[in-house]
């Protein structure tokens, strides 16, 4: 079987792999093609591009942008990035700021609700430059407070719980503009997770999008039902957007994501919509 995997998160942002371990993984799931696409970094592609050099495994540069629609989170990823790209690096360092300015307040909550933590803790979590809410999620649990990093996002963590501060974000035209202007090809993430999922409202949201310069829809990942691929491939061609597919593979940060294997009823994708997508994103 040959398997591609094209959403994964290192330890540049909230993944427990390093770049290299994670590319090692690949190898030994089966994995052809892989991309890296950490939030709002690219600072593990490189690592990861010279593992995969190493070990015969093509890999994707990329990133995962979170930005604002409509006061909802909304994920862009961008595929083929050029990470050296000024404006991306200028981009990526604002959000990275944005974060800088949200964590402290979170930290804040949990203690004012008698809980010990301190930021220190929860960066040196994190190791990397990308803090995120995984981060504080793992230093709740090593204290023993909750037993798993959903628990921790059901009490304390998730959007509308106690310790939840927004952090500020992009509109999508501008994360859809920064990537494009990278280089990259915008591909909207798991829209199972946007709220507007009847076909019809959620093929205005695409044609807003594709009207920034959004070129594919992430049709195959693991909470999506064979339903909802369904829908989402249709969309997709009612657009003519690139289809793809990918795992959010977390490491530890995720435990029940395994990398490579993006499943929908309990089936791994048909090895032609692999190649399908492999063709699409390697030949742009
Ligand atoms: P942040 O970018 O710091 O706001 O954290 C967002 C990240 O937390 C997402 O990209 C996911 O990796 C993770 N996350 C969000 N919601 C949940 C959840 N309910 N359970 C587990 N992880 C989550
Ligand atoms: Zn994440
Ligand atoms: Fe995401
Ligand atoms: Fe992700």
């Amino acid at each position: 079987m040959d398997y591609i995997d094209l959403h994964t998160h290192s330890t540049a942002s909230d993944g427990t792999f390093r770049p290299s371990e994670l590319v090692q993984k690949a190898k030994a799931e089966g994995v052809s093609v892989l991309a890296i696409t950490d939030h709002d970094t690219v600072d593990g592609v490189e690592e990861a591009q010279t593992w995969g050099r190493l070990l015969g495994i093509e890999v994707i540069g990329g990133v995962e942008l979170s930005v604002n629609y409509n006061n909802q989170e909304m994920h862009i990823l961008g595929y083929h990035v050029d990470r050296k790209n000024p404006l991306l690096l200028e981009g990526l360092h604002k959000l990275r700021h944005y974060r800088d300015i949200r964590n402290p307040l979170m930290i804040e909550r949990l203690q004012k609700m008698g809980i010990s933590i301190t930021l220190e803790e929860v960066e040196e979590m994190a190791r990397g430059q990308i803090v995120g809410r995984p981060h504080f999620a793992q230093v709740l649990m090593r204290k023993g407070i909750v037993s798993s990093t959903a628990e921790a996002f059901e009490r304390f963590l998730g959007a509308g719980q106690a310790a939840y501060v927004k952090k500020e974000k992009l509109t999508p035209q501008e994360g859809i503009e920064l990537l494009k202007q990278a280089g990259a090809i915008p591909v909207l993430a798991h829209p199972i997770y946007l709220e507007k999922q009847e076909k019809e409202s959620f093929s205005a949201i695409l044609g807003e999008l594709v009207s920034y310069g959004l070129r594919g829809i992430e049709a195959y990942y693991p909470e999506h039902s064979a339903e909802d691929v369904k829908k989402f491939v249709s969309l997709a061609q009612e657009h003519h957007l690139l289809i793809t597919g990918g795992s959010d593979f977390h490491g530890s940060n995720k435990p029940k994501t395994r990398l490579g294997r993006i499943m929908y009823n309990g089936k791994p994708i048909p090895s032609s919509v692999t190649k399908k997508m492999k063709e699409c994103l390697l030949n742009v």
